[in-house]
């Protein structure tokens, strides 16, 4: 019997748009051009909003120029041509307060449609004729009363969607219900109903229903609840069993004898912090495991998660395997080898670089000695990923940054070894909630504390009229010997615009009080030489102000530095703020971030706020999640994350936390969803997510 529904569920489901009634092979294209082919899709295509047209305005009491809703009867309706073939329908609209004109412009079938004694509801710009001295409207939307047996856009809460050319919004609620009307019976829960009871969730198809369209706010609310908990349960269910499937999967067991991390420590000039230690001790036991490690290291910028990784590499390299990091920017990747291979140095361990700015000749030898073995440890940029590059015996895969990269760039370099251990190293926090949303299936290991000494940076915000008092704070530092960036903004809108600011900005500097000292400008036109040769005047203190575009935000490591001087501040988002703030402070003497600006949204204001008040990179991603929302929080959006279609990690946090202890629950009793009333549970998950039972991987 319930092989016989499920079948009867699945193919209904999966049916085509094109077979509702109503719905032709053209509209079908129109409907797949917003991602609609199936019954499924257009059921969950919800709502982005919704208009209240349960009370209408008498004309009377309409305000001018103002978007209002009307109802009345129609008294005259004529057609008019005007010059060059146009047209306008006139209709006068009664009510029993006045009388309205309506002006429908080049859609001259309304002067047939339309007609009178018919009662009609309007929405459009309301406006006062000076010349005739008449009230007219000229409509956006109207709705015949009685036209149809339910009026789906009269008297009622309307629902408004994001649609394209070829589908009024009149249309999709017809097809909408309409479906519905027919459907309705053959559209089964997958949520097994003593999970519906114990969360008092209703049941879907009455859920889909009211959230188009909602009969009152109390429905409205229980649909909206029930969808966001199937969507966060879903997912969650997906990532626990996923991450049930990799503790079966067949790694590589590295030998980690326990003198290791003795002989390590004791390679470098300072002692790791506790958290050091700890998260040493965590990816140690992933690297002993048979299983392949998939671990998120997160740390606040100079925290030392480097140290830790040289660690990972060291264990990789004495079991004879390779290990290859890869970072987002050239410049980041320069440094990355440097400090690694000093710290690899006592163990007579060379890194090879890889990236797309070496010379030929010199990659080309890199690109073989990473085949054939020779190069153990591999530091680069997406150069890594690249079809050519092959190793002998990946084993241990670190990305850095992870956020600026996508899901599919990281798999490409976990492809290249063979099931190899991976460490995905961030130092922009992810909130815990966040973390448990998206990553869901990777073990989390955090680095909170910063190495003891450091002072915390002096942040201030300067209006633009003090622009001339930081600088010669700026000035005065510099003369006693300390080093500054100078940060302009890059926005998106118009590269060249911009670098033409900056470079300007950096001309009227040297031009003016910096004008007897060492100042340099870099920014992301530069060939990858000439940057470097930048960068190493600043290493050098050969160059003692640094002005730059953003491409200073990952990662630059000059301890000298201690001044860091943001123009147009209210232009960069938090994340980057508290990124850029990092490149200074990194050495003993008190370091400052002045934020110059003018902030003029309370969005904008509050970032600013934050950033002066606020140190902990994990309060700040906080901060910034509830600023901007989930789908902008450090680039989430690129970096290829499941987007929800109408939940809300900040909002909806009470429902999420019940979805994940839900799927908990269900991974525990029943991981296989074997069950016969997990059935369609399982169905759902193959269909949404393909089978992760047999592929494990498909989210990350
Ligand atoms: P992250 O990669 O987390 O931003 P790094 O690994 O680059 O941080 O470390 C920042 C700086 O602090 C580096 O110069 C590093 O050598 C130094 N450092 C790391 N750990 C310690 C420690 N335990 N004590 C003192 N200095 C440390
Ligand atoms: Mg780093």
């Amino acid at each position: 019997m319930l092989k016989f529904f499920f079948v009867i569920t699945k193919n209904i489901e999966e049916q085509s748009v094109q077979y509702i009634k109503g719905v032709g092979p053209q509209l079908a294209k129109v409907l797949n051009k917003v991602g609609i082919f199936s019954l499924k899709d257009l059921f969950y295509y919800f709502p982005r909003a919704y208009e209240d047209r349960r009370f209408v305005k008498k004309i009377k009491d309409l305000t001018f120029g103002q978007k209002e809703m009307v109802s009345g009867t129609v008294e005259k309706n004529f057609l008019i041509r005007t010059r060059r073939y146009r047209t306008i329908v006139k209709t006068v609209l009664q009510d029993d307060s006045g009388q309205i004109t309506l002006l429908w412009f080049n859609q001259p079938y309304l002067a047939t449609v339309l007609k009178k004694g018919q009662k009609l509801l309007v929405i459009g710009k309301a406006q006062y004729n000076r010349a005739s001295r008449e009230i007219q409207l000229i409509p956006q939307e109207y709705e015949i009363f009685a036209e149809q047996k339910f009026n789906l856009g009269i008297g009622r809460v309307v629902p408004k969607y994001f649609l394209t050319e070829g589908i009024s919004p009149k249309k999709m609620r017809q097809i909408l219900f309409t479906a519905f009307e027919k459907f309705s019976q053959n559209i089964f829960d997958f949520l097994p109903a003593n999970l519906r009871n114990f969360y008092q969730l209703p049941v879907l198809i009455w859920a889909l229903r009211q959230i188009h369209f909602p009969e009152n706010l109390a429905n409205y609310k229980k649909a909206r609840q029930r969808l966001v908990f199937e969507e966060f349960f879903t997912l969650q269910l997906v990532l626990m069993i996923q991450k049930m499937l990799r503790q079966k999967e067949k790694g590589f067991s590295l030998a980690v004898p326990p003198e290791l991390a003795q002989e390590f420590k004791s390679s470098l000039p300072f002692a790791l912090t506790a958290d050091q230690e700890k998260v040493l001790g965590e990816i140690f036991d992933d690297l002993k495991s048979a299983f392949p490690m998939k671990r998120l290291l997160q740390g606040d910028v100079g925290s030392g998660k480097t140290v830790v990784a040289v660690a990972a590499i060291l264990a990789a390299v004495r079991n004879q395997c390779q290990a290859a990091i890869m970072a987002p920017t050239e410049i980041l990747a320069n440094q990355h080898f440097q400090t690694i291979s000093k710290f690899l140095k006592p163990f007579k361990i060379k890194p090879v670089l890889l990236t797309a700015g070496l010379v030929a000749k010199e990659k080309e030898k890199n690109l073989k000695k990473i085949k054939n073995g020779q190069a153990a440890v591999v530091i680069g940029t997406h150069a890594l990923i690249q079809e050519k590059v092959e190793f002998k015996a990946l084993r241990l895969v670190i990305i850095d940054e992870q956020h600026r990269f996508g899901v599919g760039q990281r798999l490409a370099l976990i492809a290249k070894g063979n099931n190899p251990d991976l460490l995905i190293m961030t130092a922009t926090p992810i909130p815990r909630t966040l973390a448990l949303t998206f990553y869901g299936d990777l073990d989390s290991s955090v680095i909170l504390q910063l190495p003891p000494g450091r002072i915390l940076v002096k942040t201030f915000f300067a209006p633009e009229t003090d622009r001339k008092k930081v600088y010669d704070f700026v000035k005065k530092k510099i003369l006693e010997g300390e080093r500054a960036f100078v940060v302009f903004p890059l926005v998106a809108e118009s590269e060249k615009v911009d670098l033409a600011a900056a470079t300007q900005a950096y001309e009227s500097l040297k031009k003016g009080i910096f004008k007897d000292l060492e100042i340099g400008l870099i920014h992301g036109r530069l060939a990858p030489a000439e940057k470097e040769k930048v960068m190493k005047k600043f290493h050098q203190g050969k160059i003692k102000v640094l002005v730059a575009t953003t491409v200073i935000e990952v990662g630059i490591d000059v301890p000298e530095a201690t001044i860091m001087v943001i123009e147009h501040a209210e232009r960069f988002g938090l994340a980057v703020l508290h990124q850029l703030r990092g490149r200074v402070g990194r050495g003993s003497k008190q370091a400052f971030c002045i934020l110059i600006g003018r902030p003029e949204t309370e969005e904008s204001r509050a970032r600013l706020k934050a950033i002066v008040s606020l140190t902990d990179g994990f309060k700040i991603a906080e901060v910034d999640l509830k600023l901007r929302g989930p789908g902008e929080v450090m680039g989430l959006r690129q970096s290829g994350f499941p987007e929800f279609k109408i939940a809300d990690p900040v909002n909806d946090l009470k429902i999420l936390n019940a979805a994940r202890a839900a799927a908990e629950k269900m991974v525990r009793f029943d991981f296989n969803l074997e069950k016969p009333e997990n059935n369609l549970l399982k169905e759902k998950i193959i269909s949404s997510f393909g089978n992760i039972w047999e592929a494990p991987g498909v989210t990350n």
